[in-house]
C-alpha cells in the first residue's frame, strides 16, 4: 500500500492506476477505522481494482464546541488495517494540505441539510459537502463509498453527485454492528463501561421498531413511541420515522422508508438507522 500524504503524490499513484486500466474505488474516512471502515474497503474493491482510503480529520466540519481535538487519531494501526484489506493507495493529508489558503467557496447544501444532525450541528454538512467535494476531485474515482450508518450525510451525498453531475456511482454500504447489536462508530471508544452498555438499547430500539413494522405497524408516532420506550430515560435528540428520499418526518411509514435516531449516552452522541422493512438488526 502506497501512503500519500500530499496532492501531487496522490494525483500521480491514481494517475498511474488509470494508465494501468484500472478503475478506482474510494472511500473517505476520518481514520480510527473499525470493521464498518473495513467494510467499506471491501465494498469499494467489488467495483474497483484499485481503492484508494483517505484518513482525514475534518476541522470543517466540527463546531468550535465539539470534539475535534480529542477525535481519536490511530494513524500506524489504521494504515496497518487497510493494507490488510487491500488497499493500494492511503492518502493522508495535513490540514495545511487540504486547506493551503483561506477559503474563498464552500458547498453549501439546502433543505436536506436543516433537520435532524443539521439542525443539532449547524454548518456541520457544509463542512462535509466541501471536504468530500474536494476528496472526489483530487481521486476523481470511477465509485465512491459511503456507510448508511451516517444516513442524513450519505442522502446529502448522493445529491451532491446527482444535482453538481459529478461523473462517479456512489454506494452506500449497509451498518456493521458490535455484537450485542451497537453500530460500529470511532466515537464509541469515548463510552465508559457503563455508558457501553447503556447504549445497547439503541440498537434494541431500533429492532423493536423495526419488527413492529414487520407486524403491521405503520403509524409513525407509534413507531417512534416504541422506540422510545425501548430507550428509557437516555436523551434523544431526534428519533423520527422519514421518507427515503427527501428525510422529512412521514405520518405512514412504507417499506423502504428510514426510522433515525440521535442518542446522548453520557457526553457521547450516537446515531442509528433502520430501513423499514428490513429484518431486524438484533432480535428484540
Ligand atoms: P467517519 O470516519 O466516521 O467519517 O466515517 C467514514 C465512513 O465510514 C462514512 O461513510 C461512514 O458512514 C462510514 N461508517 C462509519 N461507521 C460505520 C458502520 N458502523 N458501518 C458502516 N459504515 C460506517
Amino acid at each position: 500500500m502506497l501512503v500519500v500524504r500530499h496532492v501531487g503524490a496522490l494525483r500521480a499513484a491514481v494517475a498511474a492506476a488509470r494508465a494501468r486500466g484500472e478503475r478506482i474505488g474510494f472511500v473517505p474516512t476520518m481514520g480510527a477505522l473499525h470493521e464498518g471502515h473495513l467494510r467499506l474497503l471491501d465494498t469499494a474493491r467489488q467495483h474497483a481494482e484499485s481503492v484508494v482510503l483517505s484518513i482525514f480529520v475534518n476541522p470543517l466540519q466540527f463546531a468550535p464546541t465539539e470534539d475535534l481535538a480529542r477525535y481519536p487519531r490511530t494513524e500506524a494501526a489504521d494504515l496497518a488495517a487497510a493494507a490488510a484489506r487491500g488497499t493500494q493507495i492511503a492518502f493522508v493529508p495535513g490540514v495545511e494540505e487540504m486547506y493551503p489558503r483561506e477559503r474563498r467557496v464552500a458547498v453549501v447544501p439546502r433543505a436536506l441539510a436543516d433537520r435532524w444532525e443539521g439542525a443539532v450541528r449547524p454548518g456541520h454538512f457544509e463542512g462535509v459537502l466541501t471536504v468530500v467535494l474536494k476528496l472526489l476531485n483530487l481521486v476523481q474515482p470511477d465509485v465512491a463509498v459511503f456507510g448508511q450508518k451516517d444516513l442524513q450525510q450519505a442522502t446529502l451525498i448522493q445529491a451532491m453527485v446527482a444535482d453538481l453531475d459529478l461523473p462517479m456511482r456512489v454506494v452506500v454500504a449497509p451498518i456493521v454492528r458490535d455484537r450485542d447489536g451497537l453500530a460500529l462508530s470511532s466515537r464509541n471508544r469515548y463510552l465508559s463501561d457503563i455508558e457501553r452498555a447503556a447504549a445497547a438499547a439503541i440498537p434494541a430500539a431500533m429492532a423493536r421498531i423495526a419488527d413492529a413494522f414487520l407486524a403491521g405497524e405503520m403509524r409513525a408516532s407509534r413507531l417512534e413511541a416504541i422506540g422510545r420506550e425501548v430507550l428509557g430515560a437516555l436523551p434523544i435528540d431526534y428519533l423520527a420515522v422519514m421518507s427515503a428520499e427527501t428525510l422529512a418526518p412521514i405520518e405512514r411509514a412504507g417499506a423502504g422508508d428510514y426510522v433515525a435516531a440521535a442518542v446522548r449516552v453520557g457526553a457521547t452522541r450516537l446515531l442509528d438507522n433502520h430501513r423499514l422493512g428490513d429484518p431486524a438488526p438484533i432480535a428484540s
